[in-house]
């Protein structure tokens, strides 16, 4: 059965799995709601990401150094960000189920005659309560749709939760703080309570003044960062999409006030070119604004980059205008001095900062989707050869004659670079089709015209055409290719 978007996350999970991408973390045990483990092709494939990343970022520029911060911090560091008051989401609890909603996320169908009972469903879900009120024999020509947020409290009474038939269930909203608590040290005290941290920004940002010493850069210039993540999510979901451990690649880019606007408009660029260096189609991504009310609390600007999902169009990258927000507030906290002296104008001031800030396990998603091709004979990953997880693979086409010796020379030749696989089992049409399915995008082999005249067959896995170099080229022609 061909992909639609209702079955190809499914196919895609499947594929991961089988494959060795990724694994529901725990599983023996019945697995853990949201954590995943990365397996052999997951993990080239996520660190292939981030060296992208991290080369066209720090390796490519005169601009952007780099820094490793540490996940715990000065509790006083989520004071000043603002975090431990405004990074809250306001949840709603079914008395019933226990199943938690983010306010925000549940639809609720309203009677237009402003009488009877209302449904609510999860955003994004509008097959699930089509289904619901068909059973319970509902006309929805006779609803409106409502966001849970426009309904006044005192109608709660009236609505049916998602997963239940019986009305008032739901709990009015409250606040719920996104990051996770732990103690320091052996005492479980209020006065020992540090967070792991929701975001690498706040890393780069108490580190301002110690990089841009030590590197000697003069604004602008930014801080890239690469690392985990938490956050407590209260509706994790659509597979790595949203996690409650994730990682994050961050660049805080700081500029002189009334520069940012340039710059933002700058880096917004700049990101949607890397897309391109990804491989990601075009035509599956655009900017979504934020509006008034989305702006998060730090933020004068905000523009997500979103990716046509199989569940949808949702963000991979947001690109931010921080402001002199976060500075100013360490400044404040901290007492320590995080003015920039401006040699030029002699002026002192607190840089704005245009931030972008991406994740890494969610443009794993990105990529596995985009690459996730399904022919009449074979799946295919089509993966950009820069992030494919294995370059190549050499076979020998039958086990004698010295095939397995001459393909295993060439192996380990091309595994001073690459990451290459060796495959003498079972016939060559499969061990062709297993190198598709994880996206490898050459297959070298050595059969009995290279025992006479030293040439070993390419074949190409997009086109799957194939054509006969020498065997001592097979470094040149992998080198020209993939990158
Ligand atoms: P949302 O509104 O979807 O919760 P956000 O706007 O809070 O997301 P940011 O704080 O802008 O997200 O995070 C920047 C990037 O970090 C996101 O674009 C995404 O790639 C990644 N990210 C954020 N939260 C998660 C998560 N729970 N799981 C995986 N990746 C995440």
């Amino acid at each position: 059965m061909a992909a639609t978007p209702d079955n190809m996350m499914d196919k895609l999970v499947s594929l991961c799995k089988r494959r060795g991408f990724i694994f529901q973390s725990s599983e023996i045990y019945g697995g853990i709601n949201s954590c995943y483990d990365y397996g052999p092709m997951g993990i080239e494939l996520k660190k292939n990401i981030r060296e992208l990343w991290w080369k066209s970022m720090v390796y490519e520029r005169d601009d952007v150094e780099g820094l490793d911060a540490s996940i715990l911090m000065h509790p006083k560091v989520w004071e000043a960000s603002g975090h431990v008051e405004g990074f809250t989401d306001p949840m709603v609890d079914c008395r019933e189920t226990k199943n938690r909603y983010r306010e925000d996320q549940l639809m609720v169908y309203t009677p237009k005659s402003g009488e009877g009972l209302m449904y609510a469903f999860p955003e994004g879900n509008p097959d699930y309560i089509a289904r619901k009120l068909k059973k319970a024999k509902v006309d929805i020509s006779q609803y409106e749709l409502h966001c849970l947020t426009e309904i006044d409290t005192a109608e709660y009474s009236r609505i049916v939760g998602p997963d239940t038939t019986t009305p008032g269930t739901l709990t009015e909203p409250r606040l719920f703080n996104l990051m996770f608590k732990t103690f320091m040290g052996p005492v479980e005290s209020d006065a020992n309570i540090v967070y792991l941290r929701p975001e690498t920004a706040q890393g780069i940002y108490v580190n301002f003044h110690n990089v841009r010493e030590a590197s000697r850069q003069k604004l602008p210039f930014g801080i890239a960062q690469i690392g985990k993540a938490f956050r407590n999510e209260i509706t994790p979901g659509n597979y790595i999409f949203r996690t409650r451990e994730f990682e994050q690649m961050e660049m805080q880019y700081f500029v002189k006030p009334g520069s940012d606007e340039e710059f933002f408009e700058y880096w917004k660029a700049e990101r949607l070119k890397w897309y391109d260096r990804l491989g990601i189609c075009k035509e599956h991504l655009q900017f979504h604004q934020h509006g008034e009310n989305e702006l998060a609390h730090y933020a004068k600007a905000a523009f997500d980059i979103q990716y046509k999902f199989p569940f949808g169009w949702s963000e991979i990258e947001g690109i931010h205008n921080r402001t002199d927000f976060d500075l100013q507030r360490h400044e404040e906290f901290s007492k320590k001095n995080l003015k920039y002296f401006d040699q030029e104008s002699g002026e002192k001031y607190i840089p704005f900062v245009v931030e972008t800030s991406t994740g890494v396990d969610r443009l794993l998603l990105t990529t596995l989707s985009d690459a996730y091709t399904e022919e009449e004979e074979r799946v295919v990953l089509r993966f950009n050869p820069t992030v494919a997880p294995m370059k190549a693979a050499v076979f020998p086409l039958v086990k004698k004659d010295g095939m397995p010796e001459i393909a295993q020379n060439i192996t380990a030749g091309l595994r001073n670079k690459f990451r290459v696989f060796y495959d003498e089992s079972g016939a060559v049409g499969r061990r062709y089709r297993r190198q598709d399915e994880i996206g490898t995008p050459y297959c070298f082999t050595v059969d009995s015209q290279t025992l006479e005249d030293g040439t070993v067959t390419v074949r190409e896995r997009d086109s799957m055409a194939q054509e006969r170099i020498s065997k001592d080229k097979v470094m040149e022609y992998l080198e020209e290719r993939v990158v």
